[in-house]
């Protein structure tokens, strides 16, 4: 439930509204946007007389929220969420751009891709440590070593760095890392949606391989509920019976989850598309769609990459795609953060 409010309450009745609902065990959220404040009532609302509430003297309308999620709800928030990781910006019209390999393979490979992704305007570095393979028998990620190379490769180039958690007892490993990621085997991991929602870091959730729109945002909500209100959603591509690609890119979830919720929303055409030669044409489409930026997976030497060659960029070919951009950019009114 929603209950916006007139903008010249005074803070004494806003007082009195807050100490009455929190009586009704309701958890509030009080969002002071640009044109209106709204209350934000989360938990069995079905307590609350809404006749009673629409006659109290601040409030200027009540509305029930249909939806099942409701922290990410644009209702609860008609602003865009601006997500800031170490001053980089995302979302609220900014466009953002992270790249780097699937996964981290050494010190070398790690650095010479992140200076050249940064000088290519890359906000953040991206590089696997844990990696979800479907084989037991292919590369599993360098692990703890990997996350040790990701952070000197932090301290080097000054780029914040994403990376996949899949375990839920690796957490504390993750302490300094910029931006956790979960990965779309893990979207409905919901012990670890539940843990990372205590967390004060920025999260970016990647939509499941088979999963809805609806129950990307249920995930996202998971993750909310526990306090953690940043999270990224990222549309990744899901399965359907297409098969000369790896997967399919749906562009609508891009302008569908930008009018259902206020979070921000960053499309991967690496994995969505499995072929490296895929992955400028759709992300110059998802950037005209309405994404707030994109993930890309870049690699020095795709033909010997460990995990992913098929799908990663040569730095040469993120610099040219980096360069188309800017006319849909400007076409869109996205700010390029970089
Ligand atoms: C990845 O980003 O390296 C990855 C494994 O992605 P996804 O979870 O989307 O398959
Ligand atoms: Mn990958």
């Amino acid at each position: 439930m929603v209950i916006i409010l007139k903008q010249n309450h005074e803070q004494r009745q806003l007082d009195n509204l807050l100490k009455w609902l929190s009586e009704l065990n309701l958890k509030m959220t009080l969002v002071k946007g640009e044109q209106s404040t709204i209350l934000g009532l989360i938990g069995d609302t079905s307590v609350v007389d809404i006749d009673m509430i629409k006659a109290i003297d601040i409030v200027e309308s009540v509305k029930r929220i249909q939806e099942p999620f409701k922290a990410a709800n644009r209702k609860f928030h008609p602003d865009d969420t601006i997500i800031d990781v170490a001053g980089r910006k995302i979302g609220g019209g900014n466009f953002t751009l992270v790249a780097g390999p699937c996964s981290i393979e050494s010190r070398e490979q790690i650095l010479d891709i992140a200076v050249k992704v940064k000088s290519c305007g890359a906000a953040m570095l991206r590089g696997g440590a844990f990696k979800p393979r479907t084989s037991p028998y292919a590369f599993q990620g360098l692990r703890a070593e990997g996350l040790e190379l990701l952070h000197e490769t932090k301290k080097e180039t000054g780029l914040p760095i994403v990376t996949e958690i899949m375990n839920v007892n690796h957490i504390d490993m993750f302490a300094n890392v910029d931006v956790i990621q979960v990965g779309a085997r893990n979207m409905q991991h919901f012990e670890l949606l539940k843990e990372l929602g205590r967390l004060n870091k920025p999260i970016l959730l990647k939509r499941g391989l088979a999963n809805t729109i609806e129950e990307l945002l249920m995930s996202a909500e998971y993750i909310m509920s526990g306090g953690n209100k940043n999270i990224i959603l990222c549309e990744r591509g899901i399965r359907t019976f297409e098969t000369y690609t790896r997967n399919t890119l749906d562009l609508s979830a891009i302008p569908l989850l930008k009018e259902l919720t206020h979070l921000p929303v960053v499309v991967d055409p690496s994995h969505s598309t499995g072929i490296s030669r895929l992955v400028k044409p759709m992300s110059l489409a998802a950037a005209a769609a309405g994404a707030d930026g994109l993930i890309i997976e870049v690699h020095n030497d795709p033909s010997h990459a460990l995990c992913d060659g098929a799908q990663s960029l040569t730095p040469d070919a993120f610099a040219e795609l980096v360069g188309s951009l800017n006319n849909i950019l400007q076409a869109v009114g996205k700010n390029p953060v970089y």
